[in-house]
């Protein structure tokens, strides 16, 4: 690392700076009796960056804790294994606060929102997530901008907020979903706990039917963004390539759901995955690809912001780098 230097002429102008300084600031004494109250806990609910020619924004959808990571992710492990995880990572070993995530971008010629949260049905509704609806004035975007609304999944999290109060929330959008994804959503295969969320899919995804492009993996959604396969998760669930001007990040939706559980041990199981072991397979395949390629992600349910990088752990496993100013020209 090269030396900070402080050379004399710097020295002298920070000597100059305290000379010029008015006596009475100096020795004024402040006014500690007065208790000020305190400000309360303050976050950032949105984050903006430019990916080559496309300009990012990813909005907060919810701040809620969940009881986890264990049995949530590593069912299929114990929960002590889980927890000396946590511990090692300086997080509380009972209970995590995943991301929930959309990623607006526009691409300069259209507006495109990537997941829609919570809404007012989701795993977290209203008050504690479903803020999307809210957040999205204060993020500098008008629902009525979006042109298209691409949804990685059925799941009640990310397709909760297409609706607001019962009308649609992007009035001028087409939709883009994967079709194996809308085809097991939309049918009756879904049964128990998934039946529920298939009910909220009928609700919220099937009324747009006529106006949604329906995917495979590899099609684009708009030029520079392409879908990748990502099944396991859901049956169609599908991954998003972004590339504009030589700069690349990849959307993975749920391929994880916990920044060090989901990383360091692909193959633990996530209770939400709806094919466990396909999901593993997956998580696996995509945490080697963006750790190859060295590219930038967005992941839903890491901490928000949502960006940040992977790289391989020599111990095994992956670790999540949460972005810092890789992406600031
Ligand atoms: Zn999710």
């Amino acid at each position: 690392m090269t030396k900070l230097h402080l050379n004399r002429r710097h020295l002298m102008a920070a000597a100059g700076a305290l000379a010029a300084a008015p006596v009475a600031s100096v020795l004024r004494p402040r006014t500690a009796a007065a208790a000020v109250p305190l400000l309360g806990r303050d976050e950032p609910t949105h984050y903006r960056f430019k990916l080559g020619d496309f300009e990012v924004t990813m909005i907060a959808d919810s701040d809620a804790f969940v009881d986890g990571p264990w049995p949530l992710i590593g069912g299929n492990t114990e929960q002590s294994e889980v927890q000396q995880l946590m511990k090692a990572n300086l997080l509380p070993p009972n209970k995590y606060r995943p991301g929930f995530t959309p990623m607006v971008i526009n691409t300069g010629k259209e507006v495109l929102i990537f997941d829609t949260g919570n809404g007012e049905r989701g795993f977290v509704p209203r008050p504690a997530g479903g803020w999307l609806a809210q957040q999205l004035a204060p993020s500098g975007i008008e629902p009525e901008q979006v042109d298209v609304v691409v949804l990685s999944h059925g799941h009640p999290d990310h397709i909760g907020g297409v609706l607001d109060k019962g009308k649609s929330l992007f009035p001028n959008a087409r939709y883009v979903t994967g079709a194996i994804d809308y085809d097991y959503w939309s049918s009756d295969k879904p049964t128990g706990d998934l039946a529920k969320h298939a009910a909220l899919y009928r609700d919220y995804v099937v009324p747009f039917a006529d106006k949604t492009t329906f995917l495979k993996p590899g099609d684009d959604v708009v030029p520079g963004i392409s879908a990748i396969k990502a099944y396991g998760h859901t049956p169609g669930h599908l991954g998003f390539d972004i590339e504009s001007n030589g700069k690349r990040m990849v959307f993975w939706g749920d391929c994880a759901h916990h920044q060090v559980a989901s990383l360091a041990r692909p193959d633990w199981h996530c209770v939400f995955d709806v094919d466990k072991e396909q999901a593993a397979k997956t998580r696996e395949r995509m945490f080697d690809m963006v750790t190859s390629d060295r590219v930038a992600v967005s992941g839903f349910h890491m901490p928000f912001p949502s960006i940040g990088y992977v790289e391989r752990r020599p111990e095994g496993g992956y670790r999540w780098l949460a972005r810092t100013y890789q992406l600031i020209d």
